[in-house]
């Protein structure tokens, strides 16, 4: 009968990349239906090519991975250890985590990280916002309520990290920031109009010019990919939510480039590129790096952004690194957003912190006052 000798549908596509085994996904990058052994295979060589290509290692080097026990870091941690071993790259790879003091987030996320120190063999330091600055986000919070909560949280981060690396005597910070979070941070830079950090912020290699750069070998990689990676190899990882989180201007971004890589996947990869492409005009004044007269650490100003908002904790005043207030700095170069000469900047006058000074988490108004 005709019926008999058509071929069956099976309904089960073979992988595009070996030809031989059944397609077990589409790629979220490519779109390409591919079998597990081979995804594993390209998302690793992608990786270890973004490596390469970029010198982000030198054979010998103490690097420390930012280890948070979320999917990005966790897979960062894995795929690092599995590149060092295969390819001989002679890394001593660490992990490093920063406890915020988080009661039902932290805490819970650091038993991950300290199941990933057993299972991939790699040495653990955690440093605390405790420790370090006296204060816990628990506190933080109790003090500041949930408005300007990741201001502090992302300042104070950067400068853990930081201490913790410099701690472990290391070469450089690995991080897992990924394509996703890379092109939010571009479109994020363009709405504020913040040219310091677009410059930056594709940069797959930071802070060359301070102690200790870090590095971003999940640059191109998509969050989709990760995931998938992730929950494909059962990696041991945390994906709660911090309970502090209410970031609704990132978490639009974050929303708005889904949709876009739901119609067209390279969206992201396009946003990164456009990043990449923005040429800062010779006129646009840059702000001078210095180091904070108060702890030492990098800082355009006199004090660095973690010294004034403890000041404020510690005085009772936490707005006053936030809000309209009186601020600590004073040689001014801009005004409410627009350059102008620092000397035109008058006693008690309004101006905007964050186009001064690139290291900065956040936008507050100051108010001059040399
Ligand atoms: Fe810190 Fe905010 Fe991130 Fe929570 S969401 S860990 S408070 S930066």
């Amino acid at each position: 009968m005709e019926a008999d000798s058509k071929p069956k549908k099976s309904g089960a596509r073979l992988c595009c990349v070996c030809t031989q085994n059944r397609a077990a996904l589409k790629r979220p990058k490519t779109l390409e239906q591919i079998c597990r052994e081979c995804f594993y295979a390209v998302f690793e060589e992608e990786i270890h090519q973004v490596i390469l290509e970029n010198q982000l290692f030198k054979p010998g080097e103490r690097i420390a991975i930012g280890a948070s026990g979320g999917k990005d870091s966790t897979v960062l941690a894995y795929v690092l250890s599995e590149l060092n071993r295969r390819h001989n790259y002679g890394l001593d790879l660490f992990l490093l985590s920063v406890d915020e003091g988080i009661t039902g987030y932290r805490d819970d996320s650091l038993e991950t990280v300290k199941r990933n120190e057993l299972q991939y063999g790699l040495p653990l330091k955690i440093v605390s916002y405790k420790d370090l600055y006296g204060w816990t986000m628990d506190e933080i919070v109790k003090m500041i309520g949930l408005k300007n909560n990741c201001t502090f949280c992302g300042v104070f981060r950067r400068q853990a990290l930081d201490r913790g690396a410099a701690l472990l005597k290391v070469d450089k910070v690995a991080t897992g920031h990924n394509a996703d979070d890379i092109a939010e941070t571009v479109l994020l830079n363009i709405l504020r109009g913040d040219i310091a950090r677009l410059s930056r912020c594709t940069s797959i290699i930071t802070g060359e010019d301070g102690p200790i750069p870090r590095c971003k070998p999940f640059k191109y990689t998509y969050e989709k990919e990760i995931v998938m990676y992730a929950y494909f190899k059962k990696l041991d990882y945390f994906s709660t939510e911090c309970i502090y989180s209410p970031n609704a201007y990132r978490g639009f971004a974050r929303e708005f480039i889904k949709d876009l890589e739901r119609i067209r996947p390279r969206a992201i990869l396009d946003i990164i590129k456009s990043g990449e492409d923005f040429r800062i005009s010779t006129t646009t004044k840059m702000p001078e790096q210095g180091t904070c007269e108060r702890c030492g650490y990098i800082s355009s100003q006199k004090w660095c952004k973690a010294c004034v908002l403890l000041e404020g904790l510690n005085r009772g005043l936490p707005k006053l690194g936030i809000g309209r207030t009186q601020g600590l700095n004073s040689d001014a170069k801009i005004s409410n957003g627009m350059v102008i000469q620092e000397e035109s900047v008058q006693e008690g006058q309004l101006f905007c912190t964050n186009q001064v000074n690139p290291e900065d988490q956040f936008f507050g108004f100051y108010i001059c006052k040399k």
